[in-house]
């Protein structure tokens, strides 16, 4: 599992999935868009998301997307999520759970954290500008991985800030999204941080 806002799916999440599918031999990866990210207080709309995600992962048969976050009702919680698919799957299936370093920073914090660990494995990625192996090191969850992967100083809101100055986000987002992007006038108004 892949969970983020995804507003927009860029490079930096892809990348970090197919890494996570060669290095640790997944089967598949399944992107997950938030509902009402917990953390963040401005996003888009759960359709525009859901669908820009779905876009960007279809050239890929390895790679899928979950409503479940977007159906459920109030705030979404990786708990919640995870239990989920431990019982969609079943107890067989051994689940990943793909984060950015920047995100691991912030782990303690989450909600039920202590529970996550029994039911997934981490999978912590490089990203510029966060030591992910020295906060793997702190970190008290017992089966961490840590990948290198190549380093790409994409995200969400530099995207949506490209696009509000006028400045292209070509080959930063698959062809589809731009389009996408373009099509329903989103990020034109501001750049929501
Ligand atoms: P925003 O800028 O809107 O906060 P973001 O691109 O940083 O967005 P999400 O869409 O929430 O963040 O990212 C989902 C997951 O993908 C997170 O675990 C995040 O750390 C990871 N991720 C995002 N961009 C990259 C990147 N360039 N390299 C590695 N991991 C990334």
């Amino acid at each position: 599992m892949l969970g983020g806002t995804f507003d927009p799916i860029h490079l930096g999440h892809l990348v970090a999935a197919s890494e996570a599918l060669h290095q640790l031999e997944l089967d598949q990866v399944v992107f997950v868009p938030a509902g009402r990210p917990w953390q963040k207080s401005v996003y888009s709309d759960g359709e525009d998301r859901f669908l820009m995600t779905t876009l960007g992962v279809m050239g890929h048969a390895r790679f899928s997307t979950s409503r479940v976050e977007l159906d459920r009702r109030g705030p979404t919680y990786t708990v919640d999520t995870l239990s989920t698919m431990r019982d969609f799957w079943g107890e067989e299936t051994k689940l990943f759970f793909i984060t950015g370093g920047d995100t691991l920073a912030g782990l303690s914090t989450w909600h039920e954290v202590h529970k996550l660990a029994g039911v997934a494995e981490l999978v912590a990625v490089t990203r510029p500008g966060s030591d992910v192996g020295s906060i793997a090191r702190e970190d008290t969850w017992p089966n961490i991985h840590v990948l290198d992967i190549p380093l790409l100083a994409v995200s969400g809101t530099d995207v949506r800030r490209r696009v509000a100055s006028g400045r292209p986000i070509d080959f930063l987002v698959p062809p589809e999204v731009v389009s996408y992007i373009r099509d329903h006038g989103l990020y034109v108004e501001a750049a929501s941080a």
